[in-house]
């Protein structure tokens, strides 16, 4: 970030309601930034080629929709997709402290089309792009279940994956982080020029349901046990911690009921992240390829919490599906005094015209507080904003939905009962809350 001035600024009091001038000169100060990708899901076979069968692997045979220089519906990201996302981060003119990327590099292709020497390659392929185009900006890495090999299953133990993925990003990290990685697959780190301010990088693919290998354990790789020692050494040296990660906890917001980490898990989770929200700054995560909102409340309801899930880079949907997102990647503004979050740009790649005109035209889709008229990205703000969401005919749902696909489907419906489930995945992610609040909006909207 650009503070210009040069020594520590005093801490004025500036009121976030003072006059624009003023409020500029503050962010000018004490703004920090820092990028979060996600999702990038290379697929190097992807060719523009008469038989759209043919287009890319991941289409699984079907007949890519409308394939063009950057993508495909159908189909995971070219690389040329992923290069521009990367080239409009590095020309985008914002001077961030670091970038979080909570994995998922390889494709969607039947387990049989990879191994675990294609899942190494791609993840370094990915590595290597990164580190050529912003060669200054550090990078927080996030394992995700499909950066190994079977897909899903990663382990609790040192293994090629852990021990490549170590090496491949120790410009990044240091040696006791990528010690951690390649026994486990998580790590903490102090960033380099924010040093009270740690991100924990957790492993929640040991989590993920359909991970076999953890099934009937208390305790993956014993990172829950990491994870609170972490924690208490962030509280005893005044830190604070953005926790990122690939699968997210909570419910997720287009089905109901289903948790993504096996229940347990998540409740395991949810029961560290209040005990140590004095702690927490923010979360971070990926996976689901939309673009949400979550608010952790204690167990009286009080909102603690600001969780916050990424859109993906590839845009693929099934040939069934309705909705996918286009390409998103995003910016959050931070306070550098206390680490508590201002801000979130959304940027966002209209594919359909990208193709057309043959360029990529990445552009602002929305800012978070002007979007939706809030203060900052505080717990009590999106709580707020949440309960805004759950009125009836609430016209920043309508825009909030239309953001979940990063601007896909300006015609996207969602129902009452799509909109009760999105709701109570907003607003509640251990199983009693979440199992009340659907019980109070069907008995509010549906009867
Ligand atoms: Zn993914
Ligand atoms: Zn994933």
């Amino acid at each position: 970030g650009a503070t210009g001035l040069g020594a520590t600024p005093p801490r004025r009091r500036v009121s976030p309601r003072g006059v624009a001038g003023q409020l500029y000169f503050f962010e000018q100060q004490e703004g920090g930034k820092f990028w979060h990708v996600t999702d990038l899901h290379l697929d190097p076979t992807y060719h523009l080629i008469d038989d759209h069968t043919k287009v890319c692997a991941s289409s699984k045979g079907e007949s890519a929709s409308n394939p063009g220089p950057f993508g495909d519906v159908l189909c995971d990201s070219p690389y040329r997709l992923i290069l521009s996302s990367f080239d409009f981060i590095k020309n985008s003119g914002q001077e961030a402290s670091f970038m979080i990327w909570t994995g998922d590099s390889p494709p969607h292709v039947p387990v049989k089309e990879l191994s675990t020497d294609t899942v190494i390659s791609v993840i370094a392929n990915m590595t290597a792009t990164v580190q050529s185009l912003l060669p200054h900006l550090q990078v927080f890495p996030a394992l995700g279940n499909h950066d190994y090999w079977p897909q899903d299953q990663l382990p609790i133990i040192t293994n090629k994956v852990y021990n490549a993925v170590a090496t491949l990003w120790e410009p990044w990290l240091t040696e006791e982080a990528t010690s951690t990685l390649r026994k486990g697959g998580f790590y903490s780190q102090k960033v380099t020029t924010n040093p009270s301010l740690r991100i924990i990088s957790l492993n929640t693919n040991l989590y993920y349901s359909p991970n076999a290998v953890t099934m009937n354990q208390s305790d993956p790789a014993n990172q829950f046990e990491w994870l609170e020692m972490t924690l208490n050494g962030s509280r005893q040296y005044k830190e604070k911690v953005y926790l990122i990660a690939h699968v997210p906890v909570g419910y997720l917001p287009f089905t109901q009921n289903t948790t993504a980490l096996r229940e347990y898990y998540n409740e395991k989770l949810i029961d560290i992240f209040r005990k140590y929200s004095d702690v927490i700054a923010g979360q971070f995560f990926g996976h689901t390829h939309r673009d949400s909102i979550m608010v952790l409340s204690d167990e009286k309801g009080n909102p603690i919490s600001s969780l916050f899930v990424a859109p993906a880079v590839t845009p693929v949907k099934g040939v069934r599906q309705k909705e996918t997102n286009y390409p998103g990647v995003r910016l959050f503004q931070y306070d550098r005094r206390d680490y508590h979050l201002l801000d979130m740009l959304q940027y966002y790649l209209n594919l359909t015209e990208a193709n057309m005109k043959g360029e990529s035209n990445w552009t602002l889709e929305y800012i978070l507080t002007q979007a939706y008229g809030i203060e900052d990205l505080q717990p009590k703000s999106l709580y707020s904003l949440a309960k805004q969401f759950a009125m009836q005919d609430s016209r920043k749902f309508l825009k909030y939905y239309y953001h979940f696909f990063v601007s896909y489907d300006s015609d996207a419906i969602c129902n009452m009962k799509c909109k009760i489930n999105q709701i109570c995945a907003i607003m509640n992610l251990d199983h009693i809350s979440y199992n009340d609040c659907l019980k109070q909006l069907y008995r509010k909207y549906i009867h």
